[in-house]
């Protein structure tokens, strides 16, 4: 990985760039950690397992590892001075997070988003040089596609970097819609993701793809010592394409929220922690169908991401609602 820092503001960078915690680790990962200072997590950092499939097929897994809370969630994305003074008013010393504070949610969205910014342009810059490093490796039609995915997809983060660094230099927090749901429980997780979910809490589509831009949303999930928090946000701009899951989720009972989670969550794990309480509750099925679902890309993902729609949509054709009172196959929730 390269190391740079993310701030706007380049000309104060100071200190070495360290590996910055996109979840903070004083007051997220070591809850989760407890007295064990271990998380689970995919390790992309481990070399994956190759499992041989029927037709020939090779595909690559990454296990879900034992990590340690210092190193959880870390990227060398932020200078220490900017590290420090950026996410300040979420770090350590800092209150509970507090629903009213504009400041909080628009840190929270903001660090979301940069960390899966900065592993987007990692990313492209790796694609770049080694094509430059051997053109004719690079030419076949599937290296072509992943090329214009990655184009697209900075091209698509882009305008919502320019809004934050434009907040960030201005010192204001504007411009960012954030829903942000208690749970009123401490949950044995958290994540955080920058991703268009393609279903809301029925199972209808959201129309988050306009004019061939998919607009997303910055997704941190965490417990505090007493509740829990979900806090989901856009730009302004995009409102319009999230309000409505916005307000199911807000309005939507406990149980129909954690079906939702559990139905969701799973498919976007890249960034999810898992307490050792909640790996070592799950028999070895369910850790096999975690790590296999955390391993979805491309077409399988989607076919994955269908069926759940289907799912949402049944579940919601149940009047009584007791189907939100079962517990899944993969219950985040334990
Ligand atoms: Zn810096």
């Amino acid at each position: 990985m390269k190391k740079f820092c993310m701030h706007p503001d380049q000309e104060k960078c100071k200190g070495p760039i360290k590996g910055a915690h996109a979840l903070q680790n004083n007051k997220i990962i070591s809850l989760l950690a407890g007295s064990e200072r271990h998380v689970y997590m995919l390790n992309t950092k481990k070399q994956p397992l190759l499992i041989p499939l029927y037709n020939g097929e090779v595909v690559p897994i990454v296990e879900l590892s034992r990590v340690s809370a210092n190193d959880a969630t870390t990227e060398t994305c932020f200078c220490d001075y900017h590290d420090n003074i950026a996410f300040a008013v979420i770090e350590k010393d800092a209150p509970d997070f507090d629903e009213t504070s504009e400041e909080m949610k628009f840190v929270y969205a903001y660090k979301a988003f940069i960390f899966e910014y900065y592993k987007q342009r990692i990313a492209f810059d790796i694609f770049q040089s080694n094509f430059r490093d051997n053109p004719i490796a690079f030419q076949s039609p599937e290296m072509i596609g992943m090329y214009r995915m990655l184009q697209l997809k900075m091209q698509e983060f882009e305008p919502i970097k320019q809004h934050f660094d434009s907040q960030i230099i201005g010192n204001t927090f504007e411009g960012v819609v954030t829903c942000a749901i208690r749970i009123p429980e401490q949950i044995k997780f958290a994540g955080y993701a920058y991703i268009a979910p393609d279903f809301d809490v029925n199972g209808k589509r959201i129309k988050h793809t306009k004019k061939g831009i998919m607009h997303r949303i910055a997704i941190t999930i965490f417990p505090e010592i007493t509740q829990s928090w979900l806090l989901l946000s856009c730009l302004e701009s995009e409102k319009h394409i999230y309000e409505k899951l916005f307000n199911q989720l807000e309005t939507v009972s406990i149980d129909k929220l954690k079906f939702y989670l559990n139905m969701i969550l799973p498919l976007y794990s890249e960034n999810m922690v898992l307490s050792p309480l909640l790996w070592r509750a799950w028999d070895e099925e369910t850790q096999m169908a975690y790590t296999y679902y955390a391993n979805l890309h491309g077409p399988e993902a989607m076919q994955m991401g269908m069926c759940i729609g289907f799912g949402l949509k049944n579940a919601a054709r149940d009047k009584s609602g007791k189907v939100y009172e079962q517990a899944p196959k993969i219950n985040l929730f334990l």
